[in-house]
């Protein structure tokens, strides 16, 4: 018999959390199969959770896991002491590695924790072009990630610089204390049983995006305090949210957290001006109050409180950068915009509004998407680029409505919250 209510939640020490963290990665984000590769990338302080993510993978049958960890101190020694020529280049080897890895089967998990901030006094061209090189470099991995080839998931860890940037009054051990508080709630850690907890999220994300799928709506309007933005939808887009199934057959968790359905705007079809409601901390560079006009999908005209330059160069990256690749719906009462915090992480951040992304599109958010060429793709209207950056333009003062083909709008969301 047993007297634990099902609603108890037991009392749990960090060590008993953290490797609860460990385990949803690698069974709700991964499903780590039998006799799989696992390759993590993560921050030099993550190494305690690389441990326990290591050991359950290998309980899980992993065959080999490989962790790649990297220290922001050495990262900053580059933009002060590299020479000024070399910023145009990248570690391409890797990522070529990575990307072989992958066509072989390896899985992907990625730790972030990384100060926002660690580029912010840095040269704007030296971080620009540092950034569009690892990008360059990075594709071809980024490639089969996007695009579902394999099972991948981002967890999060709680490093001091992080967490001092989130809360910036409170001394560095409280800090990381109240971090990882947010991080257990968002990851959804505290639930009775986080396995169980994450399979009913997951049926609940399904829900919303069947709903939508069965409405294929021709556009989405935002509109509130500074946005009147009409996004198209791609033709044939496909809403997603929750649990993925991978090429390989695997189904994955790519994010953990995650509160979103998202799917494909039309590159071509976006119009009005939208205004962002959270800052936006991109590669170490916190670009605030975003304002951006499009006209026929493209972006021709850019404004920012802070960040403008980078901003700028990062919309120079190609012609996809001033396009849309994503457009997500989430409650303004989720979880993590619940909890009030700002996490200057997009992993969290993105998870707590309404959000659009500049840059690439995922193939699998269009019907047949995965086995299409690039020249199908685009004829649809999703965008390519060597970039993806998610930006806030959800709150509590935002209404969405769905468009349909025939011009009728439909109430979608009233105030960040869903209305149907
Ligand atoms: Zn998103
Ligand atoms: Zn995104």
């Amino acid at each position: 018999m047993n007297f634990q209510k099902r609603d108890e939640i037991p009392a749990r020490s960090f060590a008993e959390k953290l490797d609860l963290l460990a385990e949803v990665a690698v069974k709700v984000g991964l499903g780590l199969k039998e006799g799989q590769e696992l390759v993590m990338t993560a921050p030099l302080e993550a190494l305690p959770l690389v441990r326990r993510i290591t050991e359950h993978a290998y309980k899980a049958g992993g065959s080999l896991v490989t962790a790649l960890l990297s220290d922001e101190e050495s990262t900053l020694m580059r933009f002060e002491h590299g020479q000024a020529e070399t910023f145009d280049k990248a570690s391409g080897w890797l990522f070529e590695g990575m990307a072989n890895a992958f066509k072989s089967g390896a899985a992907r998990l990625a730790i972030v924790g990384e100060n926002p901030a660690l580029l912010s006094k840095q040269d704007p061209d030296k971080v620009a072009r540092a950034n569009r090189a690892r990008s360059k470099a990075y594709q071809p991995a980024l490639e089969l990630i996007a695009g579902f080839d394999i099972n991948w998931t981002i967890a999060s860890f709680a490093t001091p610089s992080w967490a001092k940037a989130v809360f910036p009054d409170d001394p560095e051990e409280i800090a990381v204390a109240r971090l990882w508080h947010g991080i257990f709630a968002a990851s959804r850690i505290d639930a009775f049983d986080p396995i169980a907890g994450w399979a009913e999220h997951n049926r609940n994300l399904k829900q919303r995006s069947d709903y939508l799928n069965s409405k294929s709506y021709a556009a989405l309007r935002f509109t509130g305090p500074g946005t009147d933005l009409t996004v198209g939808l791609a033709d044939d887009h496909v809403w997603a949210g929750g649990a993925t199934t991978a090429k390989n057959g695997i189904t994955c968790n790519p994010n953990i957290p995650s509160e979103e359905v998202f799917t494909t705007p039309h590159k071509d079809r976006v119009d009005g001006r939208v205004t962002s409601t959270k800052p936006l901390s991109y590669q170490g560079t916190m670009i605030e109050e975003i304002s951006v006009t499009f006209e026929g999908g493209r972006i021709v005209d850019a404004q920012a409180r802070t960040g403008l330059e980078v901003l700028k160069k990062v919309l120079e990256t190609d012609e996809g950068a001033r396009r849309l690749g994503e457009v997500a719906l989430v409650p303004h009462s989720s979880p993590i915009s619940a909890s009030g915090l700002l996490f200057y992480n997009t992993l969290f951040d993105e998870n707590a509004a309404s959000h659009i992304a500049l840059g690439q599109a995922y193939a699998k958010c269009v019907k047949d998407g995965g086995s299409m060429t690039p020249q199908q793709l685009a004829a649809k209207g999703a965008n390519r680029s060597l970039i993806h950056i998610d930006w806030m333009i959800g709150s509590g003062a935002i209404d969405v409505d769905g468009i349909r083909a025939d011009g009728g709008a439909e109430a979608l969301m009233r105030k960040g919250e869903w209305a149907y």
